[in-house]
């Protein structure tokens, strides 16, 4: 059986996060966000239902986002880690690629207020904490969509909402557990990030569409998600749709505004086309437009 724990996370925006065991297996699917409040709280609830953290056997990172990620530094360096490898890209803040990023995206915002706003939420997505570190780590490559297998449950790396997605699937009860990559209602799910070899930005808005191909393919009775309840393969496969028909609607403004403008204004285009989102949260547009615009234009390499 799968239990959900749903935590806060530390800001009024960020919508609550799933952490998900597996009573049978006990495995721990993603460890919550970076507070100690939400670890205590998961912490709390898991004892309350006669478990203990010592009673877990592996803990499975769906993706390096802090709020999936962050907590791990509360729970024992004993218990071993299954992920993406791509995941271990995102330990040790360096000073150096926040530099980069910074350059990389003042070069593409004329706003400092707004380039601020990016480059933290982008610098906070790092597990500054290291972790992984002297941790027992099981780990698969995204480049070959390489399986790991543990018991009923089979683990394959892929990109797409990110570069360290990692897809869970039980072959016993066709649950699959998949972060972020189907969120229904929230339609950024290509996520820029900073390229730490390159020190450029990228997304991987291609390989987003063929993770969502490869979801639909395992056909999994229900899908356990990063934020909201489980969905049917039925809920499933509109989510799938309505993210495609947007993403592809978006493509075609931004190409559009593209070609049509010898000088682009990133800035204004991305108030243009995500107008009333944009007091919301400004990184998920700028993601959203960058990745395309990039898809565009190749040659935004500092140095
Ligand atoms: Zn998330």
């Amino acid at each position: 059986m799968i239990k959900t724990y749903t935590l806060p996370q530390g800001n009024a925006t960020s919508p609550d996060v799933n952490m998900y065991w597996d009573t049978e297996c006990k495995i721990l699917f993603d460890c919550g966000p970076d507070e100690i409040e939400s670890f205590l709280m998961f912490k709390n609830l898991f004892e309350m239902d006669g478990n203990s953290i010592g009673t877990i056997k592996a803990i499975v990172i769906t993706h390096h986002h802090i709020d999936h990620l962050g907590g791990l530094k509360y729970f024992p360096k004993s218990i071993p880690v299954i992920l993406n490898k791509n995941v271990l890209h995102f330990q040790n803040v360096n000073w150096n690629l926040i530099q980069g990023s910074e350059r990389v995206i003042g070069s593409l915002i004329d706003t400092e207020d707004i380039k601020n706003k990016v480059l933290r939420r982008i610098v906070n997505e790092y597990d500054a904490s290291n972790s992984l570190y002297d941790r027992k780590i099981i780990t698969a490559d995204s480049t070959s969509q390489e399986k790991v297998t543990v018991g009923p449950w089979t683990f394959v790396s892929t990109m797409g909402h990110s570069s360290s997605d990692l897809i869970a699937y039980n072959t016993l009860t066709g649950i699959a557990i998949t972060g972020d990559i189907i969120l229904p209602k929230i339609f950024f799910n290509a996520i820029i990030e900073l390229d730490t070899d390159l020190q450029n930005l990228t997304s991987f808005r291609n390989e987003f569409y063929d993770e969502m191909d490869y979801i639909l393919e395992l056909n999994p009775k229900s899908l356990y998600i990063g934020h909201g309840e489980p969905l049917d393969y039925k809920r499933l496969t509109s989510s799938v749709n309505n993210t495609i028909k947007r993403m592809h609607r978006t493509e075609r403004k931004i190409t559009k505004a593209i070609s049509d403008s010898k000088n682009i204004n990133l800035t204004e285009m991305i108030e243009k086309i995500f107008k009333t989102f944009i007091p919301y949260d400004y990184f998920l547009p700028f993601s959203e437009v960058t990745s395309i615009y990039l898809d565009n234009k190749h040659d935004l390499h500092t140095n």
